[in-house]
């Protein structure tokens, strides 16, 4: 019997991290614990009805010409998206066309093979070394894309810029993306790159450094070619990606630039801190430059800690699979508070 079932995209979709309806301790998604900028509070409400009315502005120029202007480049080398998960999405489907299969590591952000799935790529998996570093040479033949987050999710682990500009200038037969979600909490940037190399694509966002991942704001730096690409493909898809607000609310974030390294200082010292509590209760981990550290513990199954955590409304993230990570947490970065609380109920979970 044929059935429209054969026809069906059948997808294994990506789970997105726990978000509980009470209120908890919440160290499981790498949301920032700091609110965005009082200007965006101040943008939002400026928004008038009558916009409100009216369809957005298609081009979001706004804030692109915010974004080229806070990093120095042309509008043209600008692409904004709803969050980072739709700029990449969008650019797996433009730029991944190949029949030679995309490459990125085996332990990265989960959402790359889910897209390379629904979009039908072939990819190959590059397993990370026993430091969870990125192994340059499995990198080096002719692919059909190459995508690799600095620093890396969920392990933390930064690569310099030398280390990707190698990586780029020698596949001028594919697009590279690098994925900068966490690169504001003290890694270097490839944003430079892309005045130099025309096959590289540098993507952020505003969820994480900038706390608005309620806002849904995500962008792309990239040649003009290949922002052109991208823009094609997104007119064909949904004109109206950015809505009126958002598009308001992240003009003003990038105004307030004082505020924004304040907030991202306050993180990386909460950072540096519980790294050295950690150790003294037992637990290992890669240097992490992202606002998230990537902890075993010596003795007691990462499972377990968990748990408990979780019994004592802690959140953090546990992935059971890939079987190598299955032993570690990955413990967003919170508040000092929040911290010390943390480091607290860990004292009595290990004792
Ligand atoms: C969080 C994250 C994203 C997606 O963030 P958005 O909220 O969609 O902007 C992309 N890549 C990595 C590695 C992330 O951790």
């Amino acid at each position: 019997m044929t059935s429209w079932k054969n026809n069906v995209r059948n997808v294994i979709p990506y789970t997105p991290g726990e978000q509980p309806k009470k209120k908890v301790i919440k160290l499981n998604t790498n949301e920032n614990p700091y609110p965005p900028s009082p200007l965006v509070g101040k943008a939002i409400s400026d928004v008038s009805m009558d916009s409100l009315r009216k369809y957005p502005d298609p081009n979001c120029s706004s804030l692109i010409s915010a974004i080229a202007k806070y990093h120095g480049f042309d509008d043209e080398n600008i692409f904004v998206g709803v969050g980072s998960d739709d700029v990449l999405a969008m650019s797996f489907l433009t730029f991944f066309n190949s029949d030679r299969p995309i490459f990125f590591p085996d332990i990265t952000y989960s959402f790359y093979d889910v897209w390379a799935d629904l979009f039908r790529i072939p990819y190959e998996t590059k397993a990370l070394d026993e430091d969870f570093k990125i192994v340059a040479s499995d990198y080096a033949s002719d692919c059909g894309g190459i995508v690799i987050p600095n620093p890396n999710a969920p392990t933390g682990v930064a690569e310099p810029v030398e280390f990707f500009e190698k990586i780029i200038s020698a596949h001028p037969e594919c697009v590279v993306i690098i994925d900068e979600a966490y690169v504001d909490f003290g890694s270097e940037s490839c944003i430079d790159l892309v005045r130099k190399y025309d096959n590289v694509l540098v993507v952020r966002t505003f969820s994480k450094s900038r706390s608005m991942a309620g806002s849904r704001i995500g962008y792309a730096v990239g040649s003009k070619e290949l922002i052109k690409y991208l823009s094609d493909c997104k007119f064909s898809f949904n004109s109206y990606t950015m809505d009126t607000v958002t598009l308001a609310a992240g003009v003003a974030s990038l105004e307030d630039d004082e505020y924004f390294k304040a907030r991202l200082a306050d993180v990386i010292n909460t950072r540096e801190w519980t790294k050295g509590q950690l150790e003294k209760l037992g637990f290992s981990f890669p240097d992490s430059k992202s606002n998230f550290i990537f902890a075993k513990h010596s003795s007691i199954p990462a499972s377990d800690i968990f748990e408990e955590l979780k019994k004592r409304d802690i959140y953090v993230r546990y992935f059971s699979k890939p079987e190598r990570i299955s032993n570690y947490l990955r413990i967003s970065i919170g508040t000092e508070e929040e911290m010390q609380q943390l480091i607290n109920t860990l004292k009595e979970i290990t004792n």
